[in-house]
C-alpha cells in the first residue's frame, strides 16, 4: 500500500510538472539551462563511470524533460544547447568527435531533439482537447438532463392524488434513469479532473461517525433489500471534504448492495486507532478472485461476467480522493464469499492543517 500512495505522489508531481502553463516563461526556459548545468556536474562527479553513449542519453533525457516542463519552445531550446554543448561538456576530452563524426552527431541531436519537443507538445495537445471535449460535452449533456428532471418532477406532482399507478412508475423510472446518466456524467468529469490534477477539495474538520451513520441511513432507504448494520463507535475527527468522502462510502456501500444479490445483511464498522480511524464495509456476496482484487482500483475495470451496470470508476475515483486524504482503501476477498472493504484515513490534528 505504501508503494501505491508513493506512486500516486510521484503521478500527482508528474502531472503537475507537465502542465507548462502552470509555470511561467522565465522558469520554462531557465529549466533546460539549470538541468545541463545539473548534468555537467553530474558527469563530473561520474566520470570514472562515465561511457561513450552516454551523451546521447543525456541530450535525450535533457530535451524530453525541458519539452515536458515548458512545451515546445524550452524543448528546442533543450536541444540546440545540448547539441552545441555536447562536444564541449559531456564527452570525455580522449573521445570527443571530429569533423564529419561531429557534424553528423550534431545533426542527429538536433533531429532527435526536435521530434522529442513536437511529438510531446502533439501528444499534450491531444490531451488538453480530450480533456476539454469530455468537460463541455459533459456539462453540455448536465443542462438537458436538469431540465428533464424538474419536468418529471412537475409531471409527478400533477398526477398526486389521481389513481394512475403505472404512469407514477413512468416517471420514478424516468427519474432514476436521468440519475442513472448524471453520474455517469459525473464520473467522467471527475477522471479528467484526476488526470489533469485539477480535483479540488474543500477541507473542513468532520464526526466521521454521524456522517457515517447519515450515510448509512439514506443508503438503507435507497436499497431496501439489504440491512445495513452498523458497528462500533469513534469520537474522532477527520480533516476531510465532506462530500468527496462521502461519495467514497456511498460508492463502497453501494458496491456491497450491487454485488451481494439474493443476500441480506451488509456490515459497516468503525474502530479508531491512535492517530486514524478504519471504516470496512463488508458483504457476503459474489466475491473477487486474486487477479480481480488486483486490479478492481485501476480506471474502467470491471471484473469479467459482471452483470450489474457500471462503469467500472467508482473504485478509481474513490482511490484517488482517499489518496488525497492521505489515506488508504484496500480489499479483502474470497470468490463468492464476499468482500470487506477498508478505508483508513488521518485523525485531524494541527499537523494535518500544514500537509
Ligand atoms: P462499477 O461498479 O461501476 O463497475 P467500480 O469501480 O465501483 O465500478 O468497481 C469495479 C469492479 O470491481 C466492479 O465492476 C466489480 O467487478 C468489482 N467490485 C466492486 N465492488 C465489489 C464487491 N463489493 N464485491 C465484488 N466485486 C466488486
Amino acid at each position: 500500500m505504501k508503494l501505491l500512495v508513493i506512486w500516486e505522489k510521484f503521478r500527482n508531481f508528474s502531472v503537475r510538472f507537465t502542465q507548462p502553463h502552470k509555470h511561467n516563461r522565465v522558469q520554462r526556459y531557465l529549466f533546460p539551462v539549470i538541468l545541463i548545468l545539473f548534468v555537467y556536474i553530474l558527469k563530473i562527479l561520474l566520470s570514472t563511470i562515465i561511457f561513450r553513449g552516454l551523451p546521447f542519453l543525456l541530450s535525450t533525457f535533457i530535451v524530453v524533460l525541458s519539452s515536458w516542463y515548458g512545451g515546445i519552445g524550452p524543448g528546442i531550446l533543450a536541444t540546440i544547447l545540448t547539441a552545441i554543448l555536447s562536444n564541449f561538456l559531456f564527452l570525455e576530452p580522449g573521445l570527443s568527435f571530429s569533423g564529419l563524426e561531429n557534424a553528423l552527431t550534431t545533426t542527429i541531436f538536433l533531429i532527435q531533439g526536435l521530434f522529442i519537443s513536437i511529438i510531446s507538445e502533439a501528444k499534450r495537445n491531444a490531451d488538453l482537447q480530450k480533456d476539454s471535449f469530455i468537460s463541455f460535452a459533459s456539462h453540455e449533456l448536465k443542462n438537458p438532463l436538469t431540465v428533464i428532471k424538474s419536468y418529471n418532477t412537475l409531471l409527478g406532482r400533477s398526477l398526486k392524488g389521481k389513481n394512475s399507478l403505472k404512469m407514477k412508475g413512468f416517471i420514478a423510472r424516468i427519474d432514476s434513469q436521468v440519475d442513472k446518466i448524471t453520474n455517469l456524467i459525473n464520473d467522467l468529469l471527475d477522471v479528467t479532473k484526476i488526470a489533469s490534477g485539477k480535483l479540488i477539495l474543500n477541507k473542513e474538520t468532520l464526526a466521521i461517525y454521524s456522517m457515517l451513520q447519515d450515510i448509512i441511513r439514506d443508503q438503507q432507504l435507497l436499497s431496501p433489500t439489504h440491512k445495513i448494520k452498523f458497528y462500533g463507535k469513534s469520537y474522532k475527527k477527520i480533516y476531510a471534504d465532506r462530500i468527496r468522502i462521502s461519495e467514497v462510502f456511498i460508492n463502497i456501500i453501494n458496491n456491497a448492495v450491487k454485488y451481494s444479490p439474493g443476500r441480506r445483511s451488509i456490515i459497516v464498522s468503525i474502530t479508531g486507532k491512535r492517530n486514524s480511524v478504519v471504516v470496512s464495509v463488508q458483504d457476503f456476496g459474489i466475491g473477487l478472485s486474486e487477479q480481480e482484487k488486483e486490479k478492481i482500483f485501476e480506471q474502467f475495470y470491471r471484473a469479467p461476467g459482471t452483470k450489474v451496470e457500471g462503469l467500472g470508476l467508482g473504485l478509481y475515483i474513490a482511490q484517488q480522493i482517499v489518496i488525497l486524504h492521505q489515506g488508504k482503501i484496500w480489499v479483502e476477498s474470497k470468490l463468492n464469499k464476499g468482500s470487506i472493504f477498508y478505508v483508513e484515513l488521518p485523525i485531524y490534528t494541527n499537523n494535518i492543517l500544514r500537509r
